[in-house]
């Protein structure tokens, strides 16, 4: 029998509707080739959740994503919500989501295609071959502990926020990031300050106890200014880093910026029931409605939802040759269009990666 896995679709602002019905596309061509159904349910969320009933995250919608397989988010935001106070802005809805749906471990792929090697900052030769993924903790750390806040001591300002780790919060995430591995080149990093802040002594601790779990995942531990260093100097030589909220922010960006184009970079958010996928950029309200976006980042975002959510690695593996296979034909979006290839829209571009899709499943007779 069919096995039906139900995405709670969550289009959003700007471009969300745009690079997500692309998306969709490609899973239902996924669908039709591995004979399995999606069952797509939309909620709204973000700025025109606001419009619509005043709240970024309605309530309907978190029902929705509870009882839902997994959740394809697009992007929230947007010039019109901009002067809203904080707690009732677009991107508060996606801050409750995550911590709603206790996502904790924050993936960020970054691969450079070979077809796109002009567009990194950094030297051909040293982008060549990144395939990478930063795994961040995303519900603990610096930016959750207390105390915090802004007080006066003996007549001054001060100020503070607390890093604290507590080992389940660091072993629920070294595991992912094993298993995650496993599933790659089995070769991880964990990143951490272990020669200066004591909770990063508990990481690395702990961290090594789960490593015993994994004899099959060879492991290594960088201090957080070195890897920030190796990340431009070596990115091919990275397979699975695992670290901390901050460290994690910071350097997804980094590794972030090596392909070249925001339009390329997906994610996951993952925790033990739960999972929501999304590109990496914003709602680009500069290009929306123009029907120009690059869906790229989001069809990437849906490639890991079927192999981290529904164990389809063939379908996930074959979704992302074909976005490869499109690109090695010269077929380009604007925001990464250079002279001699062919300059394509949304539609255009997810049509090309549908045709290399079907064309590489007989061929490749998976
Ligand atoms: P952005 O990522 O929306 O856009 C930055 C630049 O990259 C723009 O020039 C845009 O046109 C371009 N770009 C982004 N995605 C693209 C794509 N798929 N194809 C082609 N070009 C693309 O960032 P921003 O302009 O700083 O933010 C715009 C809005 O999005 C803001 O309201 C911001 O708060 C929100 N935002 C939301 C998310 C999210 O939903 N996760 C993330 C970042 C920003």
């Amino acid at each position: 029998m069919e096995k039906v896995f139900k995405i709670a679709v969550l289009k959003g602002d700007g471009i969300g509707p745009e690079v997500v019905d692309a998306a969709l596309k490609v899973l239902d061509k996924v669908a039709e080739l591995f004979n399995v159904k999606f069952e797509y349910k939309e909620g709204l969320i973000g700025g025109i959740a606001i419009d619509e009933t005043g709240d970024p995250l309605p309530e309907e919608t978190l029902k929705l994503c509870l009882e839902s397989d997994a959740v394809l988010l697009g992007a929230v935001g947007g010039p019109k919500w901009d002067n809203l106070p904080q707690d009732k802005k677009p991107e508060r809805g996606l801050l409750r989501i995550r911590k709603a749906l206790n996502l904790y471990a924050n993936l960020r792929p970054v691969k450079v295609f070979d077809a796109l090697l002009g567009s990194s900052p950094l030297k051909p030769e040293v982008a060549k071959g990144t395939d990478l993924m930063v795994v961040r903790e995303l519900v603990s750390g610096i930016y959750y502990g207390e105390p915090r806040g802004i007080y006066e001591e003996d007549g001054k300002r001060c100020g503070r926020n607390t890093m604290k780790y507590c080992e389940d919060e660091i072993a629920r995430v070294a595991r992912k990031a094993f298993e995650i591995a496993r599933k790659r080149r089995k070769k991880l990093t964990s990143v951490d300050k272990a020669n200066v802040l004591d909770v990063s002594a508990l990481w690395r601790e702990v961290v090594n106890e789960i490593a015993k779990e994994y004899p099959d995942v060879e492991l290594e531990h960088l201090y957080v200014d070195n890897a920030a260093m190796q990340l431009v100097r070596r990115p091919s030589t990275f397979d699975v880093i695992v670290t901390g909220n901050i460290f994690g922010d910071i350097l997804s960006d980094e590794a972030g910026v090596i392909p070249g184009s925001l339009g390329m970079l997906p994610s996951a958010s993952i925790g033990d029931k739960y999972a929501l996928y999304e590109p990496v950029h914003g709602s680009a309200p500069d290009i929306a409605g123009q029907g120009i976006a690059n869906p790229i980042a989001t069809i990437l975002s849906v490639a890991m939802m079927l192999k981290y959510s529904f164990n389809l690695d063939k379908a996930a593996e074959l979704v992302e040759k074909a976005v490869e296979e499109t690109l090695n034909q010269g077929y380009r979006t604007a925001d990464i269009y250079s002279e001699g290839t062919i300059k394509v829209n949304t539609q255009e571009m997810t049509e090309k990666i549908i045709e290399n899709l079907e064309r590489l499943y007989r061929e490749l007779s998976f």
